[in-house]
């Protein structure tokens, strides 16, 4: 067990909490959606209320180790100042004397926002001094960045290896939560997966097959498996260097008398555009000419049977080109057969999420997770660099 933030006296402190505020904004600036900052209150809260001395770092979009003002971290400054109604101290500057002066004038219970961490090139490259000088700040390092839980960057890693360290709630639950059910499955043990990149899920599918009874695939990335099944295709999306490992990962299952469910039919154009005429292919076989976008009527009465019976769910990958609307539905009728399911489902991933919310049904679930990329490596049994790092609790 992670030693969390009740763990650690933290009164007085200054307390370097690494957060993931990557929320998303539109043309002039403003944030569009603060789910990310709200789920983090409880932490912040926790810790202003116990009296730390509270310095916010986070990254937001990909600056690319530059400073751009379009992604100033200002933003969500200011938006913390009308949701905590508290002081709040922004640092505009280099990390160096001036930052550390304005982290050392902190008092009980107030807060210094830093600027985005991904305005300087040393955070990806996790460079050492970087993390000295970010170290230099504090007296304590605090992790909440789940969904950046597996870089290992200066301020996710290097940094807290040079600190006493702790999770903060909404890590801790995130592993706990994730590992609990990986560890102690109720079965029939079904897990969802779909999306683009095959390339990125393999290692996952291989360690859910030695978990789960039954995986389902959707999305593009079926179309490798199904290549690697000997269906034809036409030209749906297909990872070529992925064929053998598929081949590998189909006959693992079978040995191991475990399901994978591709689909069995499609739903298909001669091209992947928003006005694309829909086809419907009521065969596994996609003829040359056509592209599979999404499951088919067949497919989903399967899946959706699968996910009636199951007691534990893993849900990570949209369908179909869920952007589009004719190409929706399978994500849809997915996202409502999970979210009516009573055992433990647990999703990850945008598309996933957002189909969820769409539909209003993000509270049937039983835990949203707020790091995609971070979920599937603790699912694909790989570790978290910014988790490791992190000191056990002292038993
Ligand atoms: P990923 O980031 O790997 O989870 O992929 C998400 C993307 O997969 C979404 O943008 C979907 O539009 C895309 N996607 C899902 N199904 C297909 C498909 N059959 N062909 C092409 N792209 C797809």
């Amino acid at each position: 067990m992670k030693r969390t933030i009740k763990d650690i006296g933290v009164k007085g402190k200054k307390v370097f909490l690494r957060v993931d505020f990557n929320v998303p904004l539109d043309d002039s600036g403003n944030i569009t959606d603060a789910s990310r900052i709200t789920k983090e209150l409880p932490t912040i809260k926790y810790l202003i209320a116990h009296g730390a001395r509270v310095i916010i770092c986070t990254h937001l979009g990909r600056p690319k180790g530059e400073p751009n003002p379009r992604l100033s971290t200002i933003v969500i400054a200011k938006y913390l100042v009308g949701v905590l109604h508290c002081k709040i101290k922004f640092s505009p500057t280099d990390i160096g004397d001036e930052v550390k002066k304005m982290a050392d004038e902190l008092q009980d219970g107030e807060i210094l926002v830093l600027e985005n961490i991904r305005f300087y090139k040393e955070e990806e490259e996790n460079s050492p001094i970087f993390a000295s000088k970010l170290a230099s700040l504090a007296d304590i390092y605090v992790n909440d960045a789940f969904g950046t839980a597996h870089r290992k960057h200066a301020s996710i890693y290097g940094v807290a290896k040079l600190l006493p360290n702790a999770v903060g709630f909404l890590m801790g639950n995130e592993i706990n939560t994730i590992t609990e059910v990986l560890e102690k499955p109720e079965h029939p043990f079904v897990a969802i997966l779909g999306g683009a990149k095959v390339s990125d899920k393999l290692a996952v599918v291989h360690n859910l097959i030695k978990l789960c009874d039954t995986v389902l695939i959707g999305g593009g990335m079926a179309y490798t498996f199904l290549k690697a099944q000997g269906a034809k295709i036409g030209k749906s999306l297909y990872e070529e260097n992925c064929l053998e490992d598929a081949k590998a990962i189909l006959e693992e299952a079978k040995q191991n008398n475990k399901e994978i469910i591709l689909p069995v039919d499609h739903i298909a154009s001669t091209i992947l555009s928003p006005n694309a005429t829909v086809i419907k292919i009521p065969t596994k076989d996609i003829p040359d000419s056509l592209v599979g976008l999404d499951i088919g009527k067949k497919t989903i009465k399967l899946f959706v049977k699968k996910i009636k019976q199951a007691k534990t769910i893993i849900w990570n990958g949209p369908m179909g080109v869920f952007e589009y609307e004719a190409f929706k539905r399978g994500t849809k009728k997915i996202a409502k057969a999970v979210a009516k399911n009573k055992g433990k489902t647990i999703v990850g991933g945008g598309d996933s999420i957002a189909a969820l919310h769409a539909l209003k049904l993000d509270k049937d679930i039983y835990h949203i997770s707020t790091g995609g990329g971070a979920s599937l490596k603790l699912i694909a049994g790989e570790s978290l660099p910014g988790v490791d790092v992190i000191s056990d609790v002292e038993e």
